[in-house]
């Protein structure tokens, strides 16, 4: 028996060590890990240049309070601003602490500007930032929020697609827009690009922020930087957490000038949100996301995404759909994914549910062509097995 309590529904499996896009079990089976810790190990496991910064940081310095000046996080975020759309950084710990801040620092920019009556966030339905009081509420999703009342206001949602509803649900009363730009958990939908740029114009008019959650579409998991920046839109808030830590747990949320002016001392702070150690790894990740990483992730992703349409069109009884961009790749099937993906985990190919019948491929952003390779030699034979 277990003394964890039983709040995940866990594989029997478990590993002693990775390299790179595999896994090892205590008595030495292999297995090839498209997982990555829900899109988090964006250089696989025992990253070498990831594996040197941890190493030199923890024998300098692992923790100080945000009291003082930290260097590695005047480093990352000055990096990440240099980056992006962002004028400003606010360092957290995980996902959901970063959405969480992002709702926050939106009500208090209109609360600064003296509107404090627009705090409400519209949100799609049944989407997912995470699993805090509020995240959960943001993500409107029954299976999230039941048994965790009462109802936290302050969240309207409307159903992916459903624009006019979104127009409709836009008040005097209304601070964001929050929305993934790829919806993960929510079976890799992707917010197309018309469709971004026309919610940014909304925004503008309605003078109204747009949030857009790339906790797992975002750090190159697209094949850009920022998977938004496909539509040419500039948000105003993004959380980000999965990806940038590459393993360590680490979040942030990035805001134009104008929002991070409300950010004044004593509105927001973390203990752990910044530390050091967190700050040198975030470091190093970003060392590693350059222009030739992106052009491979878009390179491979190209190349698996029509080698799994192949796949497809051989089994159209199986697989209904291939979506996703860059390295976040789904696979829907026709019936439930379940017992596919532990066909997939007994042929040593390690991948994840989604929302919808959704198989998620999460390689690491430096997988090799050859890896994926044995991700379709796998995948072809279950379902060969399957549509026996
Ligand atoms: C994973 C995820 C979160 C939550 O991140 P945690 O680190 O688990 O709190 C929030 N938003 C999106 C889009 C995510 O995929």
């Amino acid at each position: 028996m277990s003394a964890l309590a039983n709040n995940y529904k866990r594989k029997n499996l478990s590993f002693a060590r990775g390299k790179g896009s595999f896994l090892f079990t205590s008595d030495g089976k292999k297995y090839l890990d498209f997982v990555q810790g829900i899109a988090v190990n964006s250089f696989g496991h025992a990253n070498q240049h990831l594996v040197k910064a941890i190493n030199n940081q923890s024998k300098k310095l692992w923790h100080t309070s945000n009291a003082f000046i930290i260097p590695e996080g005047e480093k990352l975020a000055k990096r990440l601003v240099k980056r992006t759309f962002a004028d400003s950084v606010i360092f957290q710990n995980s996902g959901a602490e970063a959405t969480e801040t992002s709702i926050k620092v939106a009500r208090r920019y209109f609360y600064s500007i003296g509107k404090k009556h627009k705090n409400t966030i519209l949100c799609i339905k049944n989407s997912f930032h995470g699993r805090t009081l509020a995240a959960i509420h943001a993500s409107g999703s029954k299976k999230m929020t039941e048994g965790f009342g009462p109802k936290i206001p302050g969240f309207s949602h409307f159903k992916f697609g459903d624009h006019e509803k979104l127009k409709k649900l836009i008040t005097k009363n209304t601070a964001a827009i929050m929305i993934e730009t790829v919806m993960g958990e929510g079976g890799i939908k992707t917010i197309p690009i018309w469709c971004l740029k026309e919610i940014r114009k909304l925004c503008t008019k309605k003078g109204i922020l747009l949030i857009l959650d790339e906790v797992q579409c975002g750090i190159g998991r697209s094949g850009k930087f920022f998977a938004f920046e496909y539509a040419n839109v500039k948000p105003d808030i993004v959380p980000i957490a999965k990806g940038i830590g590459g393993g360590f747990p680490l979040g942030a949320v990035l805001m134009t000038k104008k929002i991070a002016k409300a950010m004044i001392p004593g509105t927001h702070g973390s203990t752990f949100g910044g530390n050091p150690l967190a700050m040198s790894v975030g470091n190093a990740v970003l060392d590693q996301i350059n222009n030739k990483l992106l052009n491979n992730v878009r390179k491979t992703s190209k190349y698996f995404i029509s080698e799994l349409n192949i796949l497809k069109n051989k089994y159209p009884k199986l697989i209904k759909e291939v979506r996703g961009m860059g390295l976040l790749i789904g696979l829907q099937l026709f019936t439930d994914q379940t017992y596919f993906i532990n066909k997939l985990m007994d042929n040593k190919l390690l991948t994840i549910k989604a929302a919808e019948n959704v198989i998620r491929i999460l390689p690491p952003l430096n997988v090799k062509k050859n890896e994926i390779n044995l991700a379709l030699k796998i995948i072809d034979k279950v379902c060969k097995n399957l549509n026996k």
